[in-house]
């Protein structure tokens, strides 16, 4: 079966230099060709000529669903190779021939849908408050017991909009699905920061989850469904710039050109909407220029999501904005810009590696002796949160937003 999806263009770009090698976390553990970016592109060549079936090769289907997303090849290949639309055309491919696990689909059904995993939220909660959460975590399946660590501790408050009077700039912010239910604070954070600029954040009603878990686990016709829900809801809000907070889902709301350049209807609509998409910290870095975010004592450590440092190129600018709080110290980590082991659902499907990618991530953050642990995408502060928790540690886990309100209140 000759894959219908897969762009022998972009693979045919690969000069199999080696120079993505090191920069690979799994190739970083295994040493192993087929753990690498140039073994995992040789693999999707073999798809792609039908040399190899998926239906039937579980070998290959592992060393490409071993795989982060997490865009670091990309980031130094010299030869361009798009290997962040080639990973989820080659998953789209193989979700295709075989299905989707059912844990996977249950995950993406849900957060699609914003009511299921507020309720969701609503009963961890309760769960929580009459002591069923600590008593069922010793009867659950190893699966549940690990999404049950990464849930947020409940409570967080949900995203209260800020009042602009006499604003200068209007701006959306996409809400998300995940950051929605578990960090409507740091929306909140954020719309503050903002509105300190004279900037409002306005309401747009009919935008959902962004789709960028969909195209990463291969469910390409669900990510096209919601990226057009998208398009429509940014367009009808009239905003100047379309902000996000979450790092992969901002990378995913500029990729919708590529996503919908197919589709006669969409294709112009899709690639106007993208191109006003600002992540909040390249936003920030242009809007408040020269400004100072008041005083913070604090001695933090940043880490690079990988959707903001590879596959954005951004991670001058948080570094920027952290510097500009009076009183804060930015020690850097070892490998900051090394995946954390988060990527999706990743930490569910192959928890093996994404412990692995954890531990080594605690180990060079504790290293820095941080009163908090910085960054920008709210998977990475979920793995984050997680992995302190796990070694007994109660060092939070802020978004660089958070710590410029803070540091704000001050001013
Ligand atoms: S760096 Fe780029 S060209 Fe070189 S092997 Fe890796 S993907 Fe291929
Ligand atoms: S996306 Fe990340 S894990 Fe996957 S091949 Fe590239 S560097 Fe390795």
């Amino acid at each position: 079966m000759r894959s219908p999806l897969l762009d022998t263009e972009g693979l045919n770009q690969c000069i199999h230099c080696g120079l993505c090698l090191e920069a690979c976390p799994t190739y970083r553990i295994t040493r192993l060709e087929t753990e690498s970016p140039r073994g995992r592109l040789h693999l999707m060549s073999a798809i792609a000529s039908a040399r190899i079936d998926p239906r039937e090769s579980d070998a290959a289907v592992l060393h490409l669903d071993r795989c982060l997303a997490c865009r670091a090849c990309e980031a130094v290949c010299p030869s361009g190779v798009p290997y962040g639309e080639l990973i989820e055309e080659a998953r789209a491919d193989i979700a295709r021939a075989r299905g989707t696990p059912p844990l996977g689909r249950l995950a993406l059904w849900s957060v699609s849908r914003p009511r299921v995993l507020g309720a969701l939220a609503a009963l961890l909660a309760l769960a929580d408050r009459t002591g069923l959460r600590a008593g069922a975590r010793r009867i659950l399946p190893p699966r549940l017991r690990r999404l049950d660590a990464l849930a947020p501790p409940p409570g967080r408050p949900a995203y209260q909009p800020v009042a602009v009077e006499a604003p200068r700039a209007s701006v959306a912010l996409l809400l998300g699905c995940v950051m929605r239910v578990s960090y409507g604070d740091v929306h909140t954070a954020t719309a503050r920061v903002l509105a300190r600029l004279a900037t409002r954040v306005v309401e747009v009603a009919d935008q959902g989850c962004c789709g960028a878990l969909h195209a990463h686990a291969g469910d390409n016709a669900e990510a096209v469904r919601l990226a057009k829900r998208n398009v429509a809801a940014f367009e009808r809000s009239g905003a100047e710039a379309i902000l996000a907070n979450a790092a992969g889902c901002g990378a995913f709301l500029k990729s919708y050109a590529h996503l919908l350049e197919g589709d006669p209807e969409w294709a112009q609509r899709a690639a106007a909407v993208a191109s006003r998409v600002r992540d909040i910290n390249e936003y920030l870095a242009v809007a408040a220029d020269g400004a100072t975010f008041g005083e913070l004592a604090m001695r933090v450590t940043y880490q690079d999501p990988c959707h903001l440092a590879h596959a954005q190129g951004i991670r001058a600018e948080p570094r920027a904005l952290l510097g500009r709080v009076h009183g804060l110290e930015l020690i850097e980590m070892a490998d900051a810009d090394v995946c954390c082991g988060s990527a999706g659902y990743y930490n569910l499907a192959q928890p093996d590696y994404a412990d692995r990618l954890l531990e080594e991530k605690i180990d060079a953050i504790l290293a820095t002796r941080p009163d908090a642990v910085v960054t920008a995408n709210p998977g990475c502060m979920l793995q984050l949160a997680a992995g302190l928790r796990a070694r007994g540690k109660s060092i939070p886990v802020l978004h660089v937003v958070e710590v410029l309100e803070r540091a704000m209140r001050s001013a």
